[in-house]
């Protein structure tokens, strides 16, 4: 495969949630490795009831299993740096463990949280912070393009609850996901220890109800070949993009 992107994210179900159609979209063309980078096994969640506590992390797993295969990532690697203690780890652990991956993996376009991690999760805000260290210290930044998944603020204004947005100016990628919201559906459903978080962020959802996902994904390149980006041209692919 000539492209790879690689995804770092904190939980199992960040994926789907903030990406997971575009994932789809990506994994329908063929001609790009997914790799989702999974820093905890998501085990001070909820359970829903499906599981006892002490099993969730086991259970999340499989949970991301599925909705991987559902979405079409090539490789999930899950690390079990510990749910809710991102931020407590030692200076330097998490963006050295995603640099590690950064050098075995090489990917051309890498997607994580912006700075204040959408629903202001300690974690999204740690795993941000460590994959944009990692970014910058790579040997490889200069093929390197870093995205941050957002929410624009002219969308949140629909939204049924406050999450943290991105100013429309700076979003820079924007992917229609219409066609595969069934597909994004079918995904959440299988995080069923998360049955409440869906409900929240997308009503009626795991009834049928498929017009309560986005319409598009959103995302805001933030560092091209190695270099800040201050602005591009608004695209619908993480490949193209035109730096101004
Ligand atoms: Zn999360």
């Amino acid at each position: 495969m000539s492209r790879t992107v690689l995804f770092a994210f904190a939980h199992p179900d960040d994926e789907t949630f903030t990406c997971g159609g575009s994932i789809a979209r990506y994994a329908d063309q063929g001609n790009t490795r997914l790799v989702l980078y999974c820093a905890t096994r998501g085990e001070a969640g909820k359970t829903a009831g499906v599981c006892a506590p002490e099993e969730l992390g086991d259970v999340r797993t499989e949970e991301l299993k599925r909705a991987g295969e559902i979405l079409g990532l090539d490789r999930i690697i899950l690390r079990d740096h510990g749910d809710g203690r991102l931020k407590d780890l030692p200076e330097g652990m998490l963006s050295r463990d995603i640099g590690s991956v950064i050098e075995s993996i090489k990917p051309d376009v890498i997607i994580t949280f912006p700075p204040h991690g959408i629903s202001g999760h300690p974690d999204h805000r740690a795993i941000q912070k460590a994959a944009l260290q990692a970014v910058l210290e790579s040997d490889r930044r200069a093929f390197t393009s870093l995205y941050y998944v957002a929410i624009p603020k002219s969308v949140t204004r629909t939204m049924p609850r406050p999450v943290h947005a991105t100013d429309d100016e700076q979003i820079t990628a924007a992917i229609d996901v219409t066609p595969y919201r069934r597909r994004i559906a079918e995904a959440l459903r299988q995080h069923r220890t998360q049955k409440a978080s869906i409900e929240r962020v997308f009503p009626g959802v795991l009834e049928g109800k498929l017009e309560q996902l986005r319409r598009k994904e959103y995302f805001q390149l933030v560092i091209h070949r190695g270099q800040p980006v201050r602005g591009t041209t608004r695209s619908d692919d993480w490949f193209r993009s035109e730096i101004i």
